[in-house]
């Protein structure tokens, strides 16, 4: 009898723990596709959408399948905050060498030494990123300049020259913007330094979100050195051309950069956030000045904005800093460049303005408004041939100087594999797109509203053997280019 009732409670132990199992496991090591049909049919649309459309959006890229990986890893599991080697949590031996080696790698990609210039690599995105900067070196009601959204600024660095309060920035920071010289496109350093001295901002943003030239970052150190005041140089879109050295080296100039992952560096999306440190410099009886904003940017990244760090972004950008380490990486972005040369070239040939008329990087400013299109209704009608392009407005919708543009990009496209006879067949896509669209609305007017816009590209796609005839060309067209690692 004994002997019985050992065996019933051995077997009742042994059904409980499986149970427990059973239960703790629960479809938690199935595929999405048997997990969640419904999402994964969402995915699996987007992969086709992706793959059929021809992408020149200027902030968008294609990461790699090891850095999706890495994203996708447990590292995603563990709570770190803090800096490596000191966290408040236990377990993080590994999490500390996967956050040195993302570090390093992104101070050798830009050929910066560690005793000069130190990095974080924990902001979830730019946008924080440079709100991060903001509350780190400045208290409430400080002042910054920075270019103004209307002229290809980015919202992140503040507002617009009506100074409506847009961005956290702005809500906390008395902002003023520069702007570009209308005609000839250029960033006018003139007026902002005689602006800078009346108004005398603790802060001057250099970086735009879509300019397509050559920033002059001595001159901006310049006008900085004269007020006393901090260089923070954003690359958004163009660390990768940075890297490479296509275009100038901001590292000489300013106190601190940011950089997004994802964009030109192909990586998940986060960002870089960079501070000089160690000696300033000697003062009158020869003591060493040091700069001071190691702690001011650790502190507003984490405890004062953020907690844990994504950790599982911060291992998907060590693989996507170690990718554009390589030799190919540098071929990419002298591509890259070549390909908006031959951008622009189409788009001149057609007889439209550009920007600057040319650029020095992977965006080219088209401006369709002098030619009598709406960007909107533009953007719609290219939709239904397959074509991403993407137009710059206020958050509100409301349209400003450099909504008269498509700003095109070639980051993606040449990811794909694209070249310069390739961008060729793209403008004329475009091209053809527009003179469709002018011939459309003189039968009838298009909608001007962004919902209503799309329902009438689709009806007009369906009806319209040319555009039929042009979306069957570059859905044609885009097979030739696979989307990395899908
Ligand atoms: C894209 C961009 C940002 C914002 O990046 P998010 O990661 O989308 O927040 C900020 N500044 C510049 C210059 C950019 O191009």
């Amino acid at each position: 009898m004994i002997v019985g009732r050992a065996f019933k409670q051995t077997c009742k132990l042994f059904n409980q723990q499986q149970a427990r199992i059973v239960f703790a496991t629960q479809g938690l090591n199935q595929g999405i596709k048997e997990a969640d049909p419904q999402l994964n049919e969402i995915i699996q649309k987007e992969i086709q959408r992706q793959k059929s459309t021809i992408n020149l959006i200027p902030s968008e890229n294609y990461t790699s399948l090891s850095a999706k990986q890495a994203v996708g890893s447990i590292m995603n599991s563990k709570y770190s905050e803090g800096l490596p080697l000191n966290r408040y949590y236990g377990g993080n031996q590994f999490i500390d060498k996967m956050e040195i080696l993302c570090q390093n790698r992104a101070l050798e990609l830009f050929g910066l030494n560690p005793s000069e210039w130190g990095i974080n690599v924990q902001a979830h995105s730019l946008t924080p990123a440079n709100f991060h900067v903001l509350t780190g070196l400045l208290q409430n009601h400080d002042r910054v300049m920075s270019l103004s959204i209307e002229h290809g600024g980015h919202l992140s660095h503040g507002q617009n020259f009506k100074r409506e309060k847009l961005s956290a920035g702005s809500v906390y920071f008395e902002i003023l913007n520069y702007g570009i010289n209308e005609k000839s496109g250029l960033i006018d350093y003139d007026k902002l330094e005689e602006q800078s001295k009346y108004f005398l901002p603790k802060v001057i943003f250099g970086g735009a979100d879509l300019y397509s030239r050559k920033i002059d970052y001595e001159r901006l150190r310049k006008i900085c050195d004269s007020i006393g005041a901090t260089l923070v140089v954003d690359l958004g879109q163009v660390s990768g051309l940075v890297a490479t050295k296509i275009l100038p080296d901001p590292f000489k100039y300013a106190d601190i950069v940011t950089s997004a992952t994802h964009k030109s560096l192909r990586g998940p999306r986060g960002a870089l956030v960079f501070y000089k440190q160690g000696v300033k410099g000697v003062d009158k009886k020869g003591n060493e000045i040091k700069y001071d904003f190691k702690n001011k940017i650790e502190n507003a990244i984490f405890p004062g904005s953020q907690g844990g760090p994504h950790n599982h972004t911060i291992a998907g950008i060590a693989v996507a800093l170690k990718e554009a380490q390589q030799q190919n990486f540098k071929e990419y972005q002298q591509q890259v460049v070549k390909n908006a040369q031959a951008l622009f070239q189409s788009f001149s040939q057609k007889q439209y303005n550009i920007l600057t008329n040319g650029t020095e990087n992977h965006l080219v400013l088209v401006d369709f408004k002098s030619k009598g299109i709406n960007t909107l209704q533009l953007i719609h009608l290219l939709e239904q041939v397959h074509i991403d392009t993407y137009r710059s407005t206020l958050p509100n919708g409301k349209e400003t100087f450099i909504s008269s543009f498509l700003a095109l990009g070639t980051h993606p496209m040449t990811t794909r594999g694209c070249t310069e006879n390739d961008f060729k067949t793209i403008a004329e896509f475009i091209d053809r797109g527009a003179l469709l669209l002018k011939e459309l609305s003189t039968k009838q007017p298009a909608p001007t509203s962004a919902q209503e816009i799309q329902k009438w590209a689709e009806q007009n796609v369906q009806s319209n053997s040319s555009l039929q005839k042009l979306q069957q060309e570059a859905a044609s067209f885009v097979k030739q280019f696979e989307v990395p690692s899908i």
